[in-house]
């Protein structure tokens, strides 16, 4: 048995933003080129066995699902299940009493650290803090952590490019 590694929700994020086909192409920025997996979500690569791209390619195309789903209001249930099933992961009790879950399949341990990321992510604190962002040229997922729950940006950095949209058109239309 395989322990799947803990993966913040930050490295789901990074992950599935990076190597989501589908986050790429609906920004059109699939000619950016992919990097390696311990690029993307750092020191945790190391507890997992490599993987190809185009495993991570779908992998990430599955987990941007959930976010889809969440983003139309529909039930992220059904994706976070399709997830989580292909891996089986079997919890187990840790010495300091935290949970901790194996997979007998060393393949399959980032599958289930990812699925399990989300899955604790939506049952503590619901799919409607999972979007996709509403900004220009981008549909990154995002999960929303702000006391408000009112996130639509993936990052400042989306927000301030809206912004800076707006007040232009708002310029332009009172010229
Ligand atoms: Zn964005």
């Amino acid at each position: 048995m395989t322990t799947a590694p803990h993966l913040l929700v930050e490295q789901a994020l990074d992950l599935i933003n990076h190597y989501s086909r589908r986050a790429r192409s609906a920004a059109g920025d699939e000619g950016r080129g992919y990097r390696p997996l311990p690029e993307v979500v750092g020191e945790v690569a190391a507890e997992v066995p490599g993987a190809g791209v185009e495993d991570l390619h779908v992998l990430a195309d599955e987990a941007y699902e959930v976010f889809a789903r969440a983003d139309a209001g529909e039930d992220v249930a059904p994706a976070v299940n399709a997830l989580l099933a292909p891996a089986a992961p079997t919890p187990r009790l840790g010495a300091d009493g935290a949970v901790v879950w194996e997979v007998a399949d060393d393949q399959a341990a980032l599958r289930a650290a990812l699925a399990i990321t989300l899955l604790d992510w939506v049952h503590v604190r619901g799919a409607e803090r999972l979007g996709l962002c509403n900004g220009i040229r981008c549909a990154d997922a995002f999960a929303d952590a702000s006391p408000a729950g009112r996130k639509k940006y993936c990052s400042t950095g989306c927000l301030n490019r809206h912004k800076v949209s707006e007040h232009r058109r708002r310029a332009a239309a009172g010229a």
